[in-house]
């Protein structure tokens, strides 16, 4: 039970969102609920930000469970990308020849409610074993067109200095890897975790590319811009991945002022991810067609290195593709995507 005097450092229980006053007092076994099939948690630093008053807050959207999660609409996967069509041992993907995706935990500082792996994430009996890693290490180790080892999750720096450390090091002992990169939330979810002794773990002898996550001008605040800044000084290049959202950022003066925001912060806008679809996700998503008509607009209006890359990542496991490149002739329910063998795929809004 939380401490009546102070919040909890992290609310996780439907109780914790009604006593923060995010979700309405009868919600709580609703939120529970959600919470068995999805995992929750929002750190009190990112539950401070969001205006309880506000309906509409982009903040809450995000981060808030919402009695819709429970509903599984047309179209919508348990792995919407197609990892598991890739994944020659646990905690491990590789879908394209020269990288591959290395899941160390799937423990993340914020549970977004729009996850493509809403279904793993934070989920003990999925979390992988200290072998899996190993057998990773070694399927890396004996395959040398590999030269970028991507850490994703769940997240990356929800690890222990400690361990991840080590892990670092033994990756960047594997002669044919060119760079690591890490795909995070932390420096926004808990920009307190960047601590000098996390940029000094991430010195590992190999040069490290850190991806962050974030969605919302809002969310980059000035500790945020604080952690930027000891890992810009640390030696690591930031580029960043947001999500294309129904209610949080699908429109051209919000995503302005996110993509102004991260460049001023020395971070690069990476990619501008279609929403997945995730299982309960109906509420964030919008049309291929709305989604170009935004990234259009951005065009000519903001500096290109404000510009990311708009992509889709088409379901199967064929990867990803520029929402650009999409081609629908008139009358066609479907768009084509092509992926990066040469071969096309059906793709339906929903
Ligand atoms: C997204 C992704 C990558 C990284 O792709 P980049 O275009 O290099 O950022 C690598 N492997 C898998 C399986 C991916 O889904
Ligand atoms: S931080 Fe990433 S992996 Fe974790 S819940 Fe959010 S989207 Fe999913």
């Amino acid at each position: 039970m939380p401490d009546t005097l102070s919040s909890p450092v992290v609310l996780r229980t439907g109780r914790h969102l009604v006593d923060a006053g995010l979700i309405d007092g009868d919600a709580d076994q609703t939120a529970d609920r959600i919470g068995e099939r999805y995992s929750i948690a929002i750190p009190s630093g990112l539950a401070a930000l969001i205006d309880p008053n506000d309906p509409e807050d982009p903040i809450a959207r995000q981060f808030v469970p919402d009695a819709a999660e429970l509903e599984t609409s047309d179209g919508e996967l348990e792995d919407p990308i197609g990892d598991g069509a890739h994944s020659p041992v646990p905690g491990l993907v590789h879908r394209y020849p020269d990288r591959v995706l290395l899941m160390p935990t799937l423990c993340c500082p914020v549970y977004c409610r729009y996850c493509f792996r809403r279904d793993r994430v934070g989920r003990d009996a999925d979390a992988p074993t200290a072998e899996d890693v190993d057998r990773a290490i070694s399927y890396i180790t004996a395959h040398e067109d590999i030269r970028e080892v991507i850490l994703t999750g769940g997240d990356p720096l929800s690890l222990s200095d400690t361990n991840l450390g080590a892990l670092l090091k033994r990756l960047a002992e594997i002669p044919h890897l060119n760079n690591l990169r890490i795909h995070t939330r932390v420096p926004v979810a808990l920009p307190g975790r960047v601590t000098g002794k996390l940029v000094d773990a991430l010195q590992c002898g190999l040069p490290v590319w850190m991806v962050l996550h974030a969605n919302h001008v809002r969310e980059l605040t000035d500790e945020v811009a604080a952690a930027c800044d000891r890992l810009t000084r640390g030696g690591i290049p930031l580029l960043s991945q947001s999500v294309l959202l129904k209610g949080v950022n699908d429109d051209v003066d919000t995503l302005t002022c996110l993509f102004r925001r991260l460049i001023a912060l020395k971070v690069k806008p990476y990619y501008l991810h279609h929403p997945d679809r995730a299982r309960g996700t109906a509420r964030f998503r919008l049309t291929l067609d709305e989604g170009r008509t935004l990234v259009d607009a951005l065009r000519g209006r903001i500096s290109g290195l404000c510009q990311p890359t708009y992509v889709v990542d088409i379901p199967g496991g064929h990867g990803k593709v520029k929402a650009v490149k999409a081609e629908k002739s008139d009358g066609e329910k479907y768009w084509s995507l092509v992926d990066f063998h040469g071969n096309p795929h059906e793709f339906r809004d929903f």
